[in-house]
């Protein structure tokens, strides 16, 4: 099922989560259990990351450190498909610009389409680490609203070379992310929610939101995007925080605050058990504030943890 239409025929809110492909040589059983744990609160739809490769530090056969690139986490897609089998969950593999050119992105499309995916999240990817820049492939998307035109193409049967006379239309339903703190490389709120908007127009169904970690944020945001015109469901994005170093760690990494309260009470805890017994609890607190708002679904960032998502949903669901 699309996840537009999961969303709205939902009766109440819906719980939802993203998993990250396991590390290139895990085992595809780490993320079976991460799922088991999960499945009792009947999640609606299963994202999954897709990852670019990255520049890493290798000894040669020298044992001199060279740059080699590789990519860490392969697998979205045969992960979208095993999980969609084997628990008959919708699930929503990631497809981004970096990394690739718009006829690998076809291909990756056409696969998705013959395993009977029919969700995807259309991200641009991260900048660079060292330039901060984000660069194109070759022949490759620059922003996110371009891979969303390229899938509503594909929608149309609009493949990227004539085939033939009538192409065989794909039916994907297009979420896209949107940024409660403005994205950290727009120049603010207005210009992101105007770029949002044209992603919306371009074809994408719903919105998923980065994390964070006051709900007034969030609320703000989606009260912009109704102004600016943005009418589709907007799904909040939640990251409990579970070790202490998150304090550093998520605003750095993410470009999101935490709250001076949460600061202060994060930086009582002696152990990083506290610490997330802490991060549950705030985010079983926002969880409630957001499902009374109505919210058609939330959606967790599990990281690689299902425990607290699992007490989360719990509490919550
Ligand atoms: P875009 O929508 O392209 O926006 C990027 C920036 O460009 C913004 O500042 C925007 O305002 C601006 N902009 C957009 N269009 C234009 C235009 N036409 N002209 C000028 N400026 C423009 N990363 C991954 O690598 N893999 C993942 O699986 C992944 N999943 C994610 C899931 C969610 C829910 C979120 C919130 C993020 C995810 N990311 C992922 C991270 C994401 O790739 C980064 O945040 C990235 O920096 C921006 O992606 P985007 O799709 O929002 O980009």
């Amino acid at each position: 099922m699309k996840v537009i239409d999961i969303l709205n025929n939902s009766k109440s809110t819906l719980f939802s989560f993203e998993l990250l492909p396991p590390l290139k040589g895990h085992n595809i059983e780490t993320i079976f259990a991460t799922i088991d744990k999960l499945l009792p609160y009947n999640p609606a739809y299963i994202n999954i990351t897709y990852h670019r490769e990255e520049v890493v530090y290798m000894p040669n056969e020298n044992g001199i450190q060279v740059p080699v690139k590789v990519r860490r986490r392969p697998g979205t897609i045969g992960l979208a498909a095993a999980i969609q089998q084997r628990y008959a969950i919708d699930v929503v593999p990631h497809i981004i610009c970096g990394g690739f050119d718009a006829h690998e992105t076809e291909d990756a499309l056409i696969d998705l389409d013959f395993l009977g995916i029919h969700n995807i999240l259309a991200v641009r990817g991260d900048a660079d680490k060292i330039t901060g820049r984000f660069e194109p492939r070759a022949g490759g998307h620059r922003y996110a609203i371009d891979l969303v035109k390229q899938v509503t193409d594909l929608n149309r049967g609009v493949y990227l070379e004539k085939l033939m006379e009538k192409p065989k239309p794909t039916n994907f339903c297009i979420g896209v992310a949107g940024y409660p703190e403005k994205h950290p490389e727009s120049p603010n709120c207005e210009s992101d929610i105007h770029y949002l908007k044209k992603k919306v127009e371009a074809g994408a169904s719903y919105i998923v939101t980065q994390m964070f970690f006051d709900n007034k944020l969030y609320f703000n945001f989606v009260d912009k995007c109704r102004k600016a015109g943005i009418a589709v469901p907007i799904v909040p994005g939640l990251k409990p925080i579970s070790i202490k170093e998150h304090l550093s760690i998520l605003p750095r990494v993410f470009d999101v605050q935490i709250p001076q309260a949460l600061v202060l009470e994060l930086e009582k805890c002696k152990t990083n058990n506290q610490a997330a017994q802490l991060g549950m609890e705030w985010a079983i607190e926002q969880s409630r504030e957001l499902k009374s708002s109505g919210v058609k679904a939330i959606h967790f960032y599990t990281m690689g943890k299902a425990d607290n998502i699992a007490q989360i949903a719990k509490a919550v669901f």
